[in-house]
């Protein structure tokens, strides 16, 4: 497949640039962006692309959203950082505003995503061992296979990712992994430590793969006969991806815990936190846990932003309807080299059939024809494009995956003899 987009020097220098000064911990499709605005990015020679990723989530509400830049402006000309070593004015707002749209009492700000996971795991075993009266040291927290929770030495200690976790040992304790959607082996590696169930609504890295309905409420029936913790990670599947403000919304579940993250910076910068309820979070006391940056007045002054936006439902509407759309036309391309789509609202994981090449050779014929997507494990392409994208901005790129795949049909041997 050939690319006709032009690469200038620009494009060429910057890559080489950051091949040669860069660690190598990823692997970007060859495409240098120099702007965004909603949907849309544009590189450095002009070419536009539409952006079917959103940085994993992290820009839900469309690149430079006006709303969002221009509160993000104003507090910079007020102040931005101040530690929490004392209150700031933007902070209180923004805090009230998040425990109100998660319905609890209590925000603890962070930053990146594995920081507001890290925050959850002290916080469970601080709770296991003050409230439930676990002895101490001998907390374990339930974990799923396939998780994806960010990248710390204990976050990745019950990863089940090679890559991930490759020479990194020695791991902490006090996980015990269960496979995915699978009640019953949950049920079973419960004990009197067991203080917390740690799960993603919605396995993202691992594929947007989504449980049946009753798995969510079932956790939490677990959860509940057991004292334990239900922690939700919606860092991914939350603020209005999946079509309503967290996913476990739409099978009737509250978590104990909510973590939050990505698109709780706008895409603007990153706020991450971990919501509840006064009897858990209210555990800790000053010097117990913090972070310098967390809950700055810009992130606040943003994150403040981010909760007006969803206040509305408009996102969350748009994801429903939209995603509707999307999921429509993406299963019109089963038996045409896709062989499953799952996941809901704007949020697609769509596996390619592998006799057609891979699914990072399918995202970079669709980078040619200018729409930007993720592959992940392999055969499966995660599309999340921004909410506030439009039908026919999904139309293009589902058009273009539909010429892709048609693409790579034609070129397949194998394939040209049995058809
Ligand atoms: C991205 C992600 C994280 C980690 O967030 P970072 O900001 O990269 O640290 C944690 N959990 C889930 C479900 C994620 O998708």
């Amino acid at each position: 497949m050939t690319d006709h987009r032009a690469l200038s020097p620009a494009h060429l220098q910057a890559v080489e640039q950051i091949e040669a000064y860069g660690s190598h911990n990823y692997h970007p499709l060859p495409v240098v962006i120099e702007s965004g605005s909603g949907a849309w990015l544009t590189d450095v020679d002009g070419n536009s692309y539409l952006d079917f990723l959103s940085a994993y989530s992290a820009v839900n509400f469309g690149h430079s959203n006006p709303a969002l830049v221009k509160v993000a402006v104003e507090q910079l000309g007020k102040v931005s950082i101040t530690s929490r070593a004392v209150y700031s004015a933007t902070y209180g707002p923004f805090i009230e505003a998040l425990a109100k749209l998660c319905g609890k009492d209590m925000v603890l700000p962070m930053n990146t995503g594995v920081e507001a996971v890290e925050t959850s795991l002290k916080l469970a075993r601080k709770w296991g061992y003050e409230v439930k009266g676990v002895p101490e040291d001998m907390a374990n927290i339930i974990v799923m296979e396939g998780n994806f929770h960010g990248r710390t030495i204990s976050v990745i200690s019950f990863s089940d990712d090679e890559d991930a976790t490759g020479s990194y040992g020695p791991f902490t304790p006090g996980f015990v992994k269960v496979p995915y959607g699978d009640l019953a082996a949950m049920e079973a590696a419960m004990d009197e430590h067991t203080v917390a169930i740690l799960v993603e609504p919605i396995q993202g890295e691992a594929g947007v793969i989504t449980p049946p309905a009753d798995y969510l409420p079932g956790v939490r029936a677990i959860a509940d006969r057991h004292n334990v913790l239900m922690i939700a990670d919606e860092i991914q599947s939350g603020l209005g991806r999946t079509g309503t403000t967290f996913y476990c919304e739409q099978v009737g579940v509250i978590p104990d815990l909510y973590l939050l993250g990505k698109a709780l910076g706008g895409g603007v910068v990153p706020v991450s936190a971990v919501v509840g309820n006064a009897d858990i979070l209210g555990l800790l006391k000053p010097g117990q846990h913090g972070s310098t940056f967390g809950g700055n007045p810009l992130a606040a002054a943003v994150g403040l932003a981010v909760v007006r936006l969803l206040e509305t439902g408009e996102m969350q509407a748009r994801s429903r309807e939209l995603g509707a759309y999307l999921h429509g036309r993406l299963t019109g391309l089963l038996g045409h080299g896709v062989t499953e789509v799952r996941g809901i609202g704007l949020w697609a994981g769509v596996d390619i059939d592998p006799a057609l090449g891979s699914a990072r050779t399918i995202c970079e014929a669709m980078l040619a024809k200018g729409v930007i997507a993720k592959d992940t494990h392999g055969s499966t392409i995660r599309m999340a494009p921004p909410l506030v994208i439009t039908r026919e901005e999904l139309d293009l790129a589902v058009d273009a995956l539909a010429e892709c795949l048609a693409e790579a049909r034609a070129t397949t041997p194998e394939l040209q003899l049995l058809h």
